[in-house]
């Protein structure tokens, strides 16, 4: 398999190409915002407006983004022109952007993840079953990063309130934070966003009843985990046909 690593000089780029050189994928080309050609893994980072340019001369078997909404939609847009596949770990999506990306994913095959880590994966079928079992605790929803992160809650943060609402078959109403008189109305989830130092990723549930509570709890050690994940993701996509795919369901394939 060859790849395409957008966001390249960035934290999760970074590690895309660390873990691609350690398997020993080929790396078709990298590219940055404001990148000057500079090395990375030993792979020049091309500037971004070179990014459809490349992807019509060197022909990556897939491409692997992980940078921001706007400039993953646009590297979908584009790779659907191309006929190029394209996994996207990047996060923070409006509704708008994901439409752009299901557009997108009528022409190519399209798969995004808001984790790529298989423990997450495992952390959302413990809390659908907890969830299940306990209808009527309350639910609180923790996840901690580092002070780098741009979008709150985190993308997995809302992957997770979406299974308990499958769990629950209703759509909780969201709390995002308290402040001043704000007592606990039936049914709610609080969503809590910390961000601090350098922690790569902690999500929390915490259900509790009267006399009892259970915490579910991931901790991420590196983003190699993530990367892992993405490039495994990559290796399945390539032979897929064009459609729109989200990590989650496709996750226990790999
Ligand atoms: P980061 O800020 O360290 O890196 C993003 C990189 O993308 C930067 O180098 C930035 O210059 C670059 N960039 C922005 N726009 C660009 C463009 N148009 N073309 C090329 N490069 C562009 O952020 P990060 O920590 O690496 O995270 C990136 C994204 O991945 C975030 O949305 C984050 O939430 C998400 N993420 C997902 C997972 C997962 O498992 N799915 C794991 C970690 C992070």
């Amino acid at each position: 398999m060859n790849v395409a690593v957008t966001g390249a000089t960035g934290r999760m780029g970074r590690t895309v190409l660390a873990v691609a050189r350690e398997r020993g994928v080929e790396v078709a080309f990298a590219v940055n915002r404001g990148a000057d050609g500079s090395h990375v893994e030993g792979v020049p980072v091309r500037p971004a407006e070179e990014f459809e340019a490349l992807l019509e001369s060197a022909s990556p078997d897939v491409v692997v983004d992980f940078t921001g909404p706007d400039s993953a939609v646009s590297y979908a847009t584009a790779c659907a022109s191309a006929g190029v596949p394209i996994v996207t770990g990047t996060t923070g999506f409006a509704e708008s952007d994901v439409a752009a990306l299901q557009e997108a994913g009528t022409r190519t095959p399209v798969l995004v993840g808001a984790n790529f880590s298989r423990g997450v994966q495992a952390l959302l079928g413990a809390v659908e079953s907890a969830v299940a079992d306990l209808p009527e605790y309350d639910v609180e929803v923790t996840e901690t990063h580092h002070n780098g992160k741009l979008d709150a809650p985190s993308g997995t943060a809302k992957v997770v309130l979406e299974r308990i609402d499958e769990a629950r078959d209703d759509a909780a109403e969201r709390v995002h934070g308290r402040e001043g008189e704000a007592p606990r109305r039936d049914g709610e989830i609080g969503v809590h966003a910390r961000r601090a130092g350098d922690i790569t990723g902690e999500h929390e549930v915490l259900l509790a009843g009267n006399h009892e509570s259970l915490e579910l709890t991931h901790r991420a050690g590196s983003r190699e985990v993530f990367a892992e994940g993405a490039l495994d993701a990559a290796a399945w996509l390539r032979s897929q046909p064009g459609d729109y795919y989200r990590f989650e369901t496709i996750a226990s394939q790999l």
